[in-house]
């Protein structure tokens, strides 16, 4: 990124509600450009969600910041991504984080991922090709997690897999229509709801693995 990139890609995401410095400092340092194809290179730090491989997408920076930023990850936290795609949310994390996990179930999209975040010299990621929707219970608990891909529901094992004190933030709702951003807080005798923000689109959460 250029230094005018820079400032506009953060005049940008302040304009559209990301506010956390800790957060803007991590996605200054992390090029979006790095991972989408050459095509699409050019648009990289305009806040538009783009076309990845595997008829998947990679979010729009706003939404990615406005989610991390709802996350509150602190330096200790184990954190888990479901929903890896480029590998670009996962890389943010990773400089807000102590340690990430990712999974992903398109194997191709994992792959490349996992080359980007090496080639980057990122060494508390982990990236996994497998349903996500099960969650990573060898793993568990996490502080945080994020998910980037929409279901209809919170699905049942990451409630279960978040630690008490711990915090997820996802999309919900009909997955060919326009979806909820939650959080999910659990305390010591249940789990809290707050919505984040109305309106957004996500592709869907698919259970199993594909080959691709
Ligand atoms: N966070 C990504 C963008 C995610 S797009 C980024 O920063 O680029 C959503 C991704 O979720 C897609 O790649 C899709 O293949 C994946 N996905 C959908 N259902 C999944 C599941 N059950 N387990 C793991 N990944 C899943």
């Amino acid at each position: 990124m250029t230094p005018e990139q820079t400032m506009r890609f953060l005049v940008t995401l302040r304009t559209r509600g990301v506010s956390d410095k800790r957060v803007l400092e991590a996605m200054e340092s992390v090029d979006r450009a790095a991972f989408v194809s050459e095509t699409f290179a050019e648009r990289a730090y305009e806040d538009v969600p783009l076309p990845i491989a595997s008829g998947q997408t990679v979010s729009q920076p706003s939404i990615v910041g406005r989610m991390t930023q709802a996350l509150d990850v602190q330096p200790r936290d184990k954190v888990l991504e479901v929903g890896t795609g480029t590998g670009y949310q996962a890389a943010i994390l990773s400089k807000l984080a102590r340690r990430v996990y990712t999974v992903e179930r398109h194997r191709a999209l994992a792959a490349k991922a996992r080359a980007i975040h090496e080639a980057m010299g990122l060494p508390n990621v982990t990236q996994i090709t497998g349903d996500g929707s099960r969650g990573l219970p060898e793993q568990a608990p996490f502080d945080r997690i994020i998910v980037t891909a929409a279901a209809e529901d919170p699905p049942g094992p990451l409630l279960a897999q978040l630690r008490v004190g711990g915090s997820m933030v996802l999309p919900v709702g009909v997955s060919d229509a326009v979806q909820t951003l939650i959080k999910v807080t659990r305390g010591p005798d249940g789990f809290e709801y707050d919505e984040l923000l109305p309106l957004v689109r996500f592709v869907p959460l698919v259970e199993g693995v594909e080959h691709d």
